[in-house]
């Protein structure tokens, strides 16, 4: 009961900090239930895990706002807001090691599938990270008791219950959310791969924010022939610039917001949350961002569409590398990305391998085919998607090259896009995009060894190290370049799916069979699927947000002790 809770607490007050492993199981705080289920061992262990459960006939959301799976996923990352928010106003947050403090996860601009908040057929669970409070190893028992029995149920009441929230707010956010991704399934039948929202606000405050830019940013306007609009579940219709499926070049001075639309539409795979400015981009939920990545290890991929016959006749159908170069990286990017079956393919002249791109005809001129390993991406781009319909959206400022294969051609001038595909083509010569050479799709399955992917080096969990990074037994996984990766929450669950596929690798099963057995249990939203099923935790599961099987993949494929049979 409460009282037992204040009381033991009180007891542990400047005793050592181990003593709070007392507080293990479920108690009463002020009409909530709260169930301890981690309990840290030292201050500077990662925070204690706990889940307080309220009635969701005491909560009181309306039914209607929480049928299906999507509208739960709205309105959990909605109250995960209201909670974040709560606890900023309350002062109550994990300030630093050792401080103790609440906190739920912090979502970013993306509205995504997270374990902050669950409704159950009974129950609404919030679950709170706690930082038990500490003064060097003591435990200061009476502040915990502060914490838990007064600050959060308090929290819980400001946040957890529909008379406390903005009711209009929480409803638009769901049918926001419901709107964002019908638009989103709704493209592929309109013959469109993105779509950018008229008035949409794409620039961010900074390099390292995904916040919008509050000051002086050009609202986006579509150019009337790419202009459409489509129709949403709410009734409402929204109107803007639709990127027909092929391939489209985004052209344009330095400076004139060319990166900036192109990196809209490769976060487009995810909705964003109302006031973001890109509420209204979306994009193929398959699309994948491919660019140049020099230094990452690679495991038997068949780049050899795009390079053969290397110098030191190295197989480029099972190429393996630790450190790649420019080129080679990039194509193994793409290949990979094509392995995951992804049909759209962003590009960015910023981060590409120009000889991976183009070459000109004074290089072959000097340098002849026959000892040039590299075919460039603009001999192959019109295969891709003629043979293998995989379009492209791409950033090309400083090269015609690809005039001759684009069926799109937008221009953008101070932030403001049109279309010049006319203009392009007269002066490339030519009235519609060359016809493809064949390609054939590159080799696969790829299997990956069961030893390699347990190493006895491995005595951990793999485990996320903020967004960009993960620990693997004894290996760092770098996930610096790997842009739709956007949510450290994300990153631990793409973890627990890397120890998933390890107990399932058997070297019979490839790599997408693998990740295909993973997707099965998160799409699955019956109680013994999603996001939970996938943790080792019982109770808790940890602050996990949903990753796409794309960057599933691309985890697995930069582990550095990737073996494949
Ligand atoms: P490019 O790739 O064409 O060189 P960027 O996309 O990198 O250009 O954009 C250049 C700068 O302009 C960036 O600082 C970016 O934040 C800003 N910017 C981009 N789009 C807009 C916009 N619509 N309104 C205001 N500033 C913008
Ligand atoms: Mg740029």
């Amino acid at each position: 009961s409460e009282s037992s809770l204040v009381s033991t607490l009180h007891r542990l007050d400047g005793r050592g900090y181990g003593g709070y492993k007392q507080l293990r199981g479920t108690h009463d705080v002020g009409g909530y239930r709260l169930a301890v289920d981690h309990v840290q061992t030292d201050p500077f262990a990662p925070p204690s895990k706990m889940r307080l459960l309220i009635d969701r006939e005491d909560a009181g959301f309306p039914a209607e706002l929480l049928i299906t799976a999507d509208q739960r996923v709205a309105v959990g990352d909605f109250l995960a807001r209201e909670v974040a928010a709560g606890i900023r106003r309350a002062g109550v947050g994990i300030a630093g090691k050792g401080s103790g403090g609440l906190s739920i996860g912090t979502p970013g601009q993306q509205v995504l599938d997270r374990t902050s908040i669950r409704f159950t057929e009974s129950t609404l669970e919030a679950r709170f990270e706690v930082a038990l409070p500490a003064a060097g190893r003591k435990a200061l028992g009476r502040q915990a008791a502060r914490l838990l029995t007064e600050d959060l149920p308090q929290l819980a009441d400001e946040t957890l219950r529909f008379s406390a929230v903005d009711a209009q707010a929480l409803t638009d956010h769901v049918i926001g959310y419901v709107d964002r991704l019908a638009l989103q399934s709704r493209l592929a039948e309109r013959g469109l791969v993105a779509f950018v929202g008229d008035g949409a606000v794409l620039p961010r405050r900074s390099g390292d924010s995904d916040r919008p830019l509050d000051t002086d940013a050009t609202a986006f306007t579509s150019p009337e022939s790419l202009r459409v609009s489509i129709e949403l579940p709410s009734g409402r219709t929204v109107t803007g610039m639709g990127v027909p499926a092929g391939i489209t070049l985004i052209v344009g001075g330095g400076y004139h917001g060319k990166s900036t639309l192109l990196r809209a539409i490769e976060r487009g795979v995810y909705p964003h949350r109302p006031g973001d400015g890109r509420e209204w981009v979306l994009t193929r939920d398959d699309a994948v961002a491919v660019r140049a990545e020099d230094g990452r290890s690679v495991a038997a991929a068949d780049i050899s569409p795009f390079i053969s016959g290397l110098p030191s006749g190295t197989d480029t159908t099972s190429f393996t590398t630790t450190n790649a170069s420019g080129s080679t990286s990039q194509a193994t990017n793409l290949v990979e990305a094509w392995e995951t079956g992804s049909r759209l393919l962003l590009i960015d002249e910023d981060t590409s391998a120009t000889n991976f791109m183009i070459r000109d005809d004074r290089m072959r001129a000097l340098i002849p085919d026959e000892r040039e390993p590299i075919t460039p991406f603009v001999e192959r781009i019109r295969a891709l998607y003629e043979e293998h319909g995989i379009s492209t959206v791409m950033v090309v400022g400083g090269s015609g090259a690809f005039f001759d294969v684009a069926d799109q051609v937008i221009a953008l001038e101070s932030y403001v896009p049109r279309d010049v595909t006319d203009r392009a083509r007269e002066i490339a010569g030519i009235e519609a995009p060359a016809s493809a050479q064949p390609l054939e799709r590159p080799r696969t399955p790829r299997a990956p060894t069961s030893s390699s992917l347990n190493p006895g080096s491995k005595r951990k969990a793999a485990s996320a190290a903020g967004r960009a990074a993960m620990r693997y037994g004894r290996e760092t996984i770098d996930l610096s370049a790997v842009s739709q990766l956007v949510d450290p929450a994300q990153t631990q669950a793409v973890a627990h799916t890397l120890d998933r596929i390890a107990r399932q690798a058997d070297g019979h099963r490839s790599v997408i069979e693998l990740v295909d057995e993973v997707m099965e249990i998160l799409d699955d939203d019956g109680p013994g699927g999603g996001l939970e099923a996938i943790s080792p935790h019982h109770g808790h599961p940890g602050h996990l947000a949903r990753p796409r099987r794309q960057e599933i993949l691309a985890a697995l494929n930069r582990y550095r002790g990737l073996e494949i049979c």
